[in-house]
Order: C-alpha cells, then structure tokens, then sequence
C-alpha cells in the first residue's frame, strides 16, 4: 500500500466499500451493521474536512489577498473569475439541454413506472422537505443573496458551515484593510495567517490518511441505502444523459487545460483526482474544498493569489455538474409527463439553471431543492410537482456524486486559467507527491 499513489488507494478504498456494501446487502442485518459500525467512519472523515474548512479558507484568502500589493489585482482576479464561472455554467447547461432534447430520455418511461415511482416517492418525506425548502427561498425578495452574504457576527459566520460566502466576505475585506495599512503595519497579522495557513495544510495532509479507509465506509453506506435496482434500471436512460453530459463536461475542461493553461490535460487529472474521489464518495464540494485547495496550491502549481478566492467561490457558486443535471432533470420531467416546452422555456431553463445552481448549497442533495425553483419557473403546476421530484428521486444520490466531480473540477480548471491569464501559473511545490504524505506517517 506504501507505494502506491494516494488516487490508488482512494480508489481501492471506494471499490471495497461497494463490494462490502453489496455483500452485506445480501446478509440479514447486514444494513444495520453498515450503519451502526462502517457509517460513522465515513460520518468522522467529512466532519474533519469541515472542520478545517473554514480556517483553511480564512488563511489563505486573506494571506493571498494581503500577499497582492496592490487592490486593482484582485478587483482583476475577481472579474475574470466570474466571468468565466458563468461561461462554464452556461455552456454546461447548454450541453445538457442539447442532450435531453436530442435524446428525448422522458419519452422512454413507461405509465406503469412513473405510476411506480409516483406511489413510491412522492409522499416522501425527503421529496417534501426539498419542496418546502425550495418554496421558502422563492419567498425571500430578490436582493435577499446579497443581505444573506454579508456577516453581522464573523464568528456566528464561522460558526456555520452554511454560511461560506460570509466567511469570504469577512475575510476579503480583512485582507483589503490588510493590503491598506501597509505592509510594515499588518506584517504581525500576516505572519500568524501566513502560517495557520501552512498549519491547515498540513492538517490536511493527516485527514487524507485516512481517506481511503473513509471512503470504503462511505461507499458500503451509500450501496445498502440505495433504491430498489428495478428503479435504478428503468431510470437508466435519464441518468444516461446526465452522465454523459457531464462526461461532455470534463472533455471541455480538458480542452481548456490543454488550450489556455498551456498544461497536459492527464497530468491535470491526475492531480486533481483525489479531490475528485472525494468529490464523489461525499457529494459536497465544500467538504471537498481542502482537498481540492491543497491539490492546486500545491500539486498543480497556482498561486494562493489566485486559488484562495478562486477554489472558495467556486465552491459555493460554481456549480457546472449541478446545473447540467438541473436542465436535464426539468426538461426529462415535462418529457416524461407528456408536458410541452417551448423554445422560450428552454432559454428560461438556461437563466433559472444558472441562477439555481448559484444558489445551491456545496452540500449532498441541494442541487435537488434548487430544481423546485426551476421547475416553477417554467410553470410545471404545483400539484405535479411532488410527482415530478419522485420520477428522479430514486437516482439523485448517485447522480450527486457525479455531478459534484464535474462541480468540483470546474473550480480547479477555473482556478488555473485564471492563474494562467494573471502570470500566477506556476510549478508545483511538491516534487513527489507519495512522500509528501508519506512524512507525515
Ligand atoms: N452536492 C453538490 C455539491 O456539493 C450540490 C448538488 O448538486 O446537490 O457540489
């Protein structure tokens, strides 16, 4: 095991957890054991990512930002990376809603399973919850994000692990006021983030030891609380699409790696590819975010100038997988209920899906929640609503876990163009990557 690459072990960990997860299902009890006795391994792992989430995001944000020298860099930093954050969701949502009105997967179900997945789900305790939770974001007005993003208590900021944006904001105009003192005047305040940031990482580093047995306990879960397989198989053309939607998706990063970074497209894979394991055996891009900052910083070579508000942001806004699959499911649902769409409603798809995926949270199931809101918006009337979340319903825990690589990697090939058009392009600082977690043991 030594010897091996951490994406190795990441891997065969994932693979046992579902082989163990199947065999178990065949056992009697053998859920409740998962649960009682694997689950909390997994349980443990994603509260320590969380846990060095947010000091992780504080040090380096406000370490790159005072580190810039000068403020007119990160007003230039911060444009470029929306822009291009709105690009890669646009264009993701356009590829899905290509594929699903090519492939036409909703035409494919018969009346006989959605009646099944009608009676199954959507008196769902879960497929409600979503519904009430989409209902009261509509509720809010529209400046309400901008209210929600700034702090009146940094610590009740820190203190949530849904607050992220106000975890940004504060440590922005931390760093700003850092920048504007002057160097000599906030050098004590820069040494001790300077070096709680080299702390975290390192703290991520230990974490990531245990990744591998974490993400067999999180896989073995994941297998026995999945649905019935005669489900899963007949909701295989609509996941169909998605998946390769999103596979569509890496391709286009690939193509903008290799384009505009200048930089090997596999060789970019394979370094971000423990963040996206993880990605994958959490559904959280933001439980994956100090994994996935660690890896660019120093794997792949971008500057913390650039990577700490970049990844961040990402994180929470930039949602490429989450939007793709928002497009897909809205439009298979009407396909599915015999439902029309209009040319317009598929433009409206595009706004609302980009608008929605902003708004989801980092966290597993969210995408789901931000669906109600484009679904309302193109006027699926509210009695069809529960049916239309039970037809999906049964397949978004899998489908999660896949849209969150494509969210996750999106921020990482975001963060190097980024870096690329700012000279902040570097080299990685890690020339061996297995002995560099190989130290810490
Ligand atoms: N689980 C996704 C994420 O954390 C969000 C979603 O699509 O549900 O990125």
């Amino acid at each position: 095991m030594k010897k091996l690459a951490l994406h190795w072990k990441i891997l065969i960990g994932m693979v046992l957890g579902i082989i163990f997860g199947y065999i178990m299902l065949q056992i009697d009890g053998g859920k409740g054991f998962i649960s009682d006795w694997i689950k909390p391994f997994g349980s443990i792992f994603v509260k320590l990512l969380k846990l060095i989430a947010v000091p992780l995001i504080l040090a380096s944000l406000i370490k790159g930002i005072s580190d810039l020298k000068d403020i007119s860099k990160f007003k230039n930093i911060g444009i470029r990376t929306i822009g291009i954050y709105i690009m890669t969701t646009v264009i993701a949502i356009s590829i899905g809603l290509v594929l699903v009105n090519v492939l036409q997967p909703g035409d494919g179900v018969s009346e006989e399973t959605i009646a099944k997945l009608t009676t199954t789900y959507s008196e769902n305790s879960s497929v409600k919850g979503k519904i009430a939770e989409a209902t009261k974001q509509v509720e809010s007005g529209p400046l309400q994000f901008l209210e929600d993003m700034v702090p009146d208590n940094a610590f009740k900021a820190m203190s949530n692990n849904g607050l992220m944006l106000q975890v940004i904001f504060f440590a922005i105009i931390l760093g700003i006021s850092m920048l504007l003192i002057g160097e000599k005047r906030a050098k004590p305040m820069k040494d001790i983030f300077d070096s709680l940031n080299d702390v975290v990482l390192k703290m991520v580093d230990l974490i990531m030891l245990f990744a591998p047995y974490a993400v067999f306990a999180l896989l073995a879960n994941v297998v026995v609380s999945s649905g019935d397989p005669d489900i899963l198989i007949a909701l295989a053309q609509y996941s169909g699409v998605v998946v390769l939607g999103l596979v569509l998706m890496v391709v286009f990063y690939t193509v903008l790696v290799g384009t505009f970074a200048k930089k090997n497209p596999f060789w970019f894979l394979k370094q971000i590819s423990p963040a996206q394991l993880l990605a994958f055996s959490t559904s959280s891009s933001a439980a994956t975010l100090p994994v996935t900052m660690e890896r660019v910083e120093e794997h792949i070579g971008v500057d913390k100038e650039v990577s700490s508000f970049v990844l961040p942001v990402g994180a929470t806004i930039n949602m490429d997988g989450t939007s793709l699959y928002q497009a897909v499911a809205a439009v298979f649902i009407f396909q599915a209920l015999g439902l029309d769409l209009t040319f317009g409603d598929q433009l409206t798809i595009v706004l609302t899906a980009l608008l929605a995926s902003i708004g989801s949270a980092a966290v597993p199931g969210a995408g789901m929640v931000m669906l109600v809101i484009v679904l309302e918006s193109v006027e699926l009337p509210p009695e069809l609503l529960p049916i239309g979340l039970a037809l999906i319903f049964a397949v978004d825990r899998p489908l999660d876990m896949c849209r969150t690589v494509i969210n996750v990697t999106g921020d990482a090939t975001v963060s190097m163009l980024v870096a690329k058009s700012v000279g902040k392009l570097g080299e990685p600082n890690i020339k061996n990557w297995d002995d560099h977690y190989d130290e810490v043991k």
